[in-house]
């Protein structure tokens, strides 16, 4: 932003914020198919507009006392082409305006900027998962004027700003009667329908019907029919909040529409939980599960919380005391009545109120997803925006692991090729006979799991293993160690014993080891460990395999490959974990090796193996140089 006189009372151009100009153009361009929005933006605007200055006014009642009645107020003219919304809110002083509608201070903006594509499909799905706001404005118009005074400051002291949305706007004082902001939307051409009052009323009825504010609409002097005199302002919608009303009198739209208005987003919630709670306590909550996760979900400043409320007075926005961390998408509103109205953040911080509504509210988002999960399709898409997010749940929320737990959906060797669609329980529904363990592999992706050897024995059985391939998974799994009495067991790490479970139908029984193969066996056990040396903890038989010569695991104990990564990108360096090589002594590379007499070459084949069990996992070699000229030796001894 850049600027020639700062604070002058003269008219003075100044340049938008560069991100500013950047959204600007994208949104007019991304949401053509769409533009009514802007009303909803400027009327939520105006909404918190009003509860920001009821909150001021609860220690400064001065503020409000000449002009009580808050409300929006409408009026078309559509032979000018214009629209003109005012109301008599907080107001902004001159430099709010310049600050709030010359530059976009949420943090991580940027990183959404470099996020777009250019592809302007895909672009206007991100632009309302980051929130249109102010500047839908120009979307319809080509060019908007807003005058507005802060409440508790002079009529001279407003301000009038401009723009036409391209790379500049102008601020000039201005003399102003009423407190708040007045906002004139100058139509473009394209844009000319909306400049008529049954098609204001419409979009209101959609979006405001239940804001806390009455919104009053001019009526068209030539209508015959309203009941409202031509000319006079009429309101609109039913101005009581939503949550306030029974829910029987809601209907879902209704509760969409407000979703809509309190999320910012385009897209309907997936589902909400309306509630007022009478006895010790008393609040009303209403909380919603959104479709599509927002662009700061995973940016540890974003924005969180629900919007408070006391006796029907907001508070704040951003109440983030009201739900853990891992219900950090849950949107919606909590109106207290045991709260004071001056409530402090010291308070909220530390109060058994707020902790006991904290654990109800915990618990009810928990319900309202374990009910969301009858619906497989919408529990789907509600998995994929914030499954990884819910997850954290299982290391942080002791008292609720096992709700948390029921939620949680993850691929498997053996059903829904590739999504996460297996509940714990299904799982456990198909047991085999003489299962009593779940059985999970994490692996880096999808393919590696897949393609593991490690998965060999359990499709020899038909035994199903859960595969966990998000970066998160080794953390919380090292949480879940039981779900409903089973014990849950990475098959990677430790002993595998499937003894007690019979082979699948259509597979071959599992060899019997001969007396001299598990002599050679040993043998050649003992001989790797020797040329092996520093590189693997143990080096071992194992029944897991069936067709491929060795596998790496590691103890039961021993933190994998993504709990490493994890420590390591907090900042924590872990000891080193060696690998144990275990080894299939039915294979034929088994008895190539026992037959192996030249020392060095045996060598070769015994590093080759480990490597290649390594590149089985997905790792990186240490040295793949030394890999390499291995197996050209190899290849040119053969
Ligand atoms: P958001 O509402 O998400 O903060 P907007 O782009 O809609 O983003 O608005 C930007 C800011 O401009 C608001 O946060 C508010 O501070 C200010 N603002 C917008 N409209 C009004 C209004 N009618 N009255 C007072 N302030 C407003
Ligand atoms: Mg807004």
């Amino acid at each position: 932003m850049s600027t020639t006189q700062e604070n002058s009372p003269q008219r003075e151009t100044m340049g938008f914020q560069a991100e500013v100009s950047k959204l600007l153009h994208l949104m007019i361009h991304s949401l053509y198919s769409n533009p009514e929005i802007f009303l909803r933006e400027l009327v939520s605007n105006a909404s918190d507009a009003a509860d920001k200055l009821r909150f001021e006014a609860l220690s400064q009642p001065e503020l409000l006392a000449d002009d009580p009645e808050l409300g929006i107020w409408l009026d078309v003219d559509s032979d000018a082409g214009t629209i003109t919304l005012r109301d008599n809110g907080i107001g902004m002083s001159r430099d709010e305006v310049v600050h709030n509608l010359g530059t976009i201070a949420r943090s991580g903006t940027a990183e959404f900027l470099g996020s777009l594509s250019g592809d302007e499909k895909k672009d206007s799905q991100l632009i309302g998962q980051f929130g249109v706001g102010f500047y839908s404005a120009f979307v319809v118009a080509d060019r908007v004027t807003l005058e507005s005074r802060r409440a508790g400051l002079s009529a001279g002291e407003g301000v009038r700003w401009e723009s036409e949305g391209t790379g500049e706007f102008t601020v000039e004082a201005a003399e102003l009667a009423q407190r708040g902001t007045r906002i004139t939307l100058h139509l473009r051409d394209s844009a000319r329908e909306f400049a008529d009052a049954w098609r204001l009323r419409g979009i209101i009825n959609k979006y405001a019907e239940h804001i806390a504010l009455p919104v009053h609409l001019r009526q068209p002097a030539e209508d015959k029919e309203g009941a409202a005199e031509a000319g006079a302002y009429e309101v609109i919608n039913q101005a009581r909040a939503l949550w306030t009303c029974p829910r029987s009198e809601i209907k879902d739209d209704e509760y969409q529409a407000f979703y809509k208005h309190i999320a910012h987003d385009f897209e309907d919630a997936l589902s909400w939980s309306h509630n007022k709670v009478e006895g010790k306590l008393e609040y009303t909550s209403l909380l919603y599960v959104p479709g599509r996760a927002p662009f700061d979900l995973y940016q540890r400043d974003g924005v969180r919380g629900l919007k408070l409320y006391v006796q029907r007075v907001f508070i704040r926005d951003d109440a983030e005391q009201f739900l853990p961390l891992y219900l950090r998408f849950i949107k919606g509103v909590v109106d207290s009545n045991d709260l004071p109205l001056n409530v402090s953040r010291e308070l909220l911080q530390s109060s058994e109120i707020i902790d006991s509504m904290k654990s109800a509210l915990t618990r009810r988002s928990l319900d309202m997803l374990a009910k969301l999960a009858d619906d497989g399709e919408a529990y789907a898409k509600f998995w994929a925006a914030f499954g990884q997010v819910l997850k954290e749940g299982v290391g942080e929320d002791f008292a609720n692991k096992d709700k948390v737990a029921k939620l949680l959906r993850f691929a498997s060797s053996s059903h829904g090729e590739g999504a996460a669609t297996v509940a714990l329980a299904d799982y456990v529904a198909r047991f085999r006979e003489g299962q009593d363990t779940i059985y999970y592999l994490t692996a880096d992706n999808y393919t590696t799991a897949r393609q593991s050897p490690h998965l060999e024995i359990f499709r020899k059985k038909g035994v199903e293993v859960l595969l966990l391939t998000d970066r998160i998974d080794e953390w919380m799994m090292s949480h879940l160690t039981e779900f409903d009495g089973r014990k849950l067991q990475h098959i990677g790490k430790g002993e595998v014993d499937l003894a007690k479970i019979a082979v699948a139908e259509g597979e071959s029984a599992e060899p019997e080891l001969s007396e001299a193969q598990s002599q050679q066996a040993e043998t050649v056990v003992a001989r790797l460990q020797q040329v092996l040396g520093e590189r693997v903890k143990s080096v071992r038989i194992t029944n897991r395999l069936s067709e491929s010569p060795t596998c790496l695991v590691l103890d039961a104990f021993d933190p994998g490959f993504q709990m490493r990564q994890l420590m390591e990108a907090a900042g924590q360096k872990l000891p080193e974990v060696k690998p144990i090589l275990e080894i299939n002594p039915t294979h034929r590379l088994i008895d190539r090796l026992a037959s192996e007499s030249d020392e060095a070459r045996f060598a070769d084949l015994a590093q080759v193996l480990l490597d290649q069990a390594a590149l089985a996992e997905g790792a990186q070699l240490e040295d793949p140089a030394a890999y390499v000229q291995r197996v050209q030796r190899l290849l040119q001894g053969l």
